[in-house]
C-alpha cells in the first residue's frame, strides 16, 4: 500500500511539474518565430519545419510555419505577412536567395531579426546568422562516393560520367558543385573520367528549382545524343529528387537490367524514396543532413538574438552574401550508401526500419 501510494504521489508530482513547465513557457511568451520554408514537395523541408516547430515550442516560442511551393512571389507574400503580424525573428530557407532584399529591409525597419536557414540569403545586410551544413563538403562527399562506386562497379576506368547541378538561384548549388569538382576535375584532367557531352559548369548543368522532371528530360537527351554507342557509368546528382528523375531515365533505356549495369548515381537528403532505392540497388548513395540538428542550432541562434548570450558559430569567413560575411554554423553532412545506411539513418532514430523497407 505504502509503495503504491508513493508511486501515485510521484506520478501526480510529475504531472504537476509538467503542467507548471508548460504554463511557465507560455507565460514567459518568448515571442513568435516566422518560419518560411521553400516547398513541401521534398520531404526534407517537411522534417525541417516539423523539427523547428517542435523545438521552438518546447523552448517557449510561438511559431508561424509557412511553405511556398517553390513560388517566389508566394514566399515573399508569406514573409511580408509575418512582418505585418509582428514576428520577432524570421527563419528563412529562401527559394531564390537573391529576391529578399526589400522584404528584409522592411523586417529590419520593424526590428525583426533574420536567420538564413540552410540556404544563404544574398545581397542583403539584414541577415543576422546563417545555420547550415558544410555545403562544400557535401559536394566533396558526393563526388568521393561517385568515384568509389565507379571503381567498385566498373573497375579501374576510364569512366563515362555526366554532371548535374542544383538550382542556379540557390547559393548552395555552387558550393555542392565546386566541392564535387575539387574531387572530379583532377580525374577529368587525367582522362580517368570522361564527360562525353562536354557539359560542365553550373551555367550548363544547373537544374532550375531542383526539379526532378527537368533532370530526367536532360538525362534523356544526354543518353540519346551521346550514349547510343557506349555505356554511361555514373551521374553526379546533387539531390535525391534529381536522382529519382535521372534513374527513371536510365531505367527507361534498359540500364539496371540484363548486362547493362546501373550507373553510379549520387544524391542528397536521405529522402525515404531514395533510401529505398539504395536498398534496391538503384541509387548508389546520398548525403544525410540531420534536420533535427539544424533546428537545434537555429533555436540557439534565436535565443541569442532575443535573450542575449552566445550563439553557436563556427565559421566567420565562408559565406559572403555580397554585402556582408554572415556568421555561420556549419553542421557535418554524412555520406550514406548501402554499407552504412542502417547505422546512420536507423541508428540515429531519424527513420524507423519500417519507414524505409
Ligand atoms: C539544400 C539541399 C536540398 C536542395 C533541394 C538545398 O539548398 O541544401 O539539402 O537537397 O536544396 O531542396
Amino acid at each position: 500500500f505504502v509503495s503504491k501510494t508513493l508511486a501515485a504521489f510521484a506520478a501526480a508530482a510529475t504531472l504537476m511539474t509538467g503542467v507548471a513547465h508548460i504554463d511557465a513557457a507560455q507565460a514567459e511568451g518568448k515571442g513568435t518565430i516566422g518560419i518560411a520554408m521553400p516547398t513541401k514537395s521534398s520531404a526534407r523541408w517537411i522534417s525541417d519545419g516539423n523539427s523547428m516547430v517542435e523545438q521552438f515550442e518546447a523552448a517557449g516560442y510561438t511559431t508561424d510555419l509557412q511553405y511556398a511551393e517553390d513560388d517566389i512571389p508566394n514566399q515573399l507574400a508569406q514573409i511580408e505577412n509575418m512582418i505585418t503580424k509582428g514576428a520577432n525573428v524570421l527563419v528563412i530557407a529562401a527559394i531564390d536567395g537573391t529576391t529578399l532584399s526589400n522584404a528584409l529591409e522592411n523586417a529590419a525597419a520593424s526590428g525583426i531579426k533574420v536567420i538564413a536557414y540552410d540556404r544563404l540569403i544574398r545581397d542583403s545586410g539584414n541577415v543576422n546568422y546563417y545555420a547550415t551544413f558544410d555545403n562544400f563538403k557535401v559536394g566533396v562527399q558526393q563526388a568521393s562516393s561517385l568515384v568509389a562506386g565507379l571503381k567498385e562497379r566498373f573497375g579501374d576506368g576510364p569512366y563515362n560520367v555526366e554532371l548535374f547541378g542544383g538550382s542556379p538561384d540557390d547559393n548552395n548549388a555552387y558550393f555542392f558543385y565546386n566541392g564535387a569538382m575539387s574531387v572530379l576535375q583532377p580525374l577529368i584532367d587525367a582522362g580517368t573520367i570522361n564527360i562525353a557531352s562536354g557539359q560542365m559548369g553550373m551555367d550548363t548543368v544547373g537544374t532550375l528549382r531542383w526539379d526532378g522532371a527537368v533532370a530526367q528530360a536532360r538525362m534523356d537527351n544526354l543518353l540519346s545524343a551521346h550514349y547510343t554507342d557506349k555505356p554511361l557509368h555514373g551521374a553526379l546528382s546533387p539531390y535525391d529528387g534529381l536522382s529519382i528523375g535521372i534513374l527513371s531515365s536510365l531505367k527507361g533505356v534498359g540500364y539496371g537490367s540484363g548486362d547493362q549495369k546501373m550507373p553510379i548515381v549520387t544524391g542528397q537528403d536521405a529522402e525515404v524514396q531514395s533510401v529505398k532505392s539504395i536498398l534496391a540497388g538503384e541509387q548508389y548513395s546520398t548525403v544525410f543532413k540531420d534536420t533535427r540538428e539544424l533546428a537545434r542550432v537555429t533555436v540557439g541562434m534565436v535565443d541569442a538574438l532575443l535573450e542575449g548570450g552566445e550563439p553557436e558559430i563556427n565559421d566567420t569567413t565562408t559565406y559572403d552574401n555580397g554585402v556582408k560575411v554572415v556568421p555561420s554554423y556549419l553542421l557535418e553532412p554524412v555520406s550514406v550508401d548501402g554499407s552504412n545506411w542502417e547505422d546512420i539513418l536507423i541508428g540515429s532514430g531519424y527513420y524507423t526500419a519500417d519507414q524505409v523497407k
